[in-house]
């Protein structure tokens, strides 16, 4: 590492010569190191973010969103290791971890007799390489008895699906074990359309980016797609809602419900909990 650079009038430009490739390659050496540990100790904790229905301003559900709580470097967010897990195959782990912290949560819920929300948890597309990965997900609901229907297995569209009849033999089989599926980052991907036409999923999620400009095509392609779910009787998402001119633009256009900063980020579960059934969330862990 060498000193700070030149100081020149208002200029100050300091350059630290540690290798920026060397870094992520340790953080990630580190990651491999900690991860079983981290899994086994309880530090991949999940967050909930409320789907808000357009119709009736309820919350109807929630997204599972994890965080690494770790000793160490405190809470890191997924997009910090979800793609090195990715490479290194841990995704699949962690994956039923946080759906088998999603099937206890529903089981607390129901036995403290509170109408349990359907809740969504996200799959990464390394799953499509497993054919028998859903009996694992299976073994996990039956285990809480947590009814499919309330459990959704979100995929991503934002890899490219070179392979839709692999997608759609999964999409049929997550159907035929009772859960709902849907596609998430709708519109981020390639494979938009041909999604549309050959994957039957239950719910679109669309992507955030689409709600980043108030430009009007974007309003126009979002609206036309919208439409376009209704007619292929799947539910719409909106993500990554942030403002109430958003909100209502979706409302005037029938999504069925957003998902985004605007109602709330993703909290903590006992947070979630007095969001939705209020200050007596507090005695259902007891
Ligand atoms: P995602 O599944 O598309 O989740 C939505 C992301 O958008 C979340 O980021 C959420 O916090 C963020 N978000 C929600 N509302 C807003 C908004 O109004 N504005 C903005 N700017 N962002 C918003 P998060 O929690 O950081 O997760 C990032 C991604 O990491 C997720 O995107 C998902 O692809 C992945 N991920 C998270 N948890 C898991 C998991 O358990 N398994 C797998 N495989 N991937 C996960
Ligand atoms: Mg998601
Ligand atoms: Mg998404
Ligand atoms: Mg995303």
């Amino acid at each position: 590492r060498k000193g700070a650079g030149d100081v020149s009038g208002r200029l100050f430009r300091c350059t630290f010569y540690s290798d920026p490739e060397h870094e992520r390659l340790l953080r990630e050496k580190e990651m491999e190191n900690a991860m079983e540990g981290a899994l086994e100790n309880g530090e991949f904790v999940v967050y909930l973010q409320p789907k808000v229905s357009l119709e009736t301003g309820e919350t109807v559900g929630a997204e599972a969103l994890v965080r690494w709580d770790s000793e160490d470097r405190g809470l890191i967010p997924p997009d910090e290791f979800i793609p090195f897990f990715e490479r290194n195959g841990f995704v699949i782990k962690l994956d039923l971890n946080v759906f088998e912290q999603v099937c206890r949560l529903m089981r607390a819920w129901m036995d403290a007799g509170l109408e349990p929300l359907p809740v969504s948890v996200n799959l990464s597309p390394l799953h499509l390489q497993m054919p028998d990965f859903l009996d694992a997900f299976e073994e996990v609901r039956e285990r809480y008895a947590v009814p499919p229907r309330l459990l959704e297995l979100e995929l991503t569209e934002r890899v490219a699906f070179e392979n839709l009849e692999l997608l759609r033999r999964v999409v049929d089989d997550i159907h035929a074990r009772g859960f709902l599926c849907s596609m998430d980052d709708f519109g981020s991907g390639y494979s938009s359309l041909n999604v549309l036409k050959d994957i039957p999923v239950d719910i679109l999620k669309i992507d955030r980016m689409f709600f980043s400009s108030d430009d009007e095509r974007a309003r126009s392609v979002v609206s036309s797609v919208v439409e376009l779910a209704k007619k292929l009787d799947m539910g719409t998402v909106a993500e990554g809602v942030e403002t109430i001119p958003q909100v209502d633009i979706l409302r005037s256009i029938h999504c069925d419900a957003v998902q985004g900063y605007v109602f709330s980020a993703p909290v903590p579960i006992d947070a979630f909990e007095k969001m939705v059934f209020g200050e007596d969330g507090g005695e259902i862990h007891s």
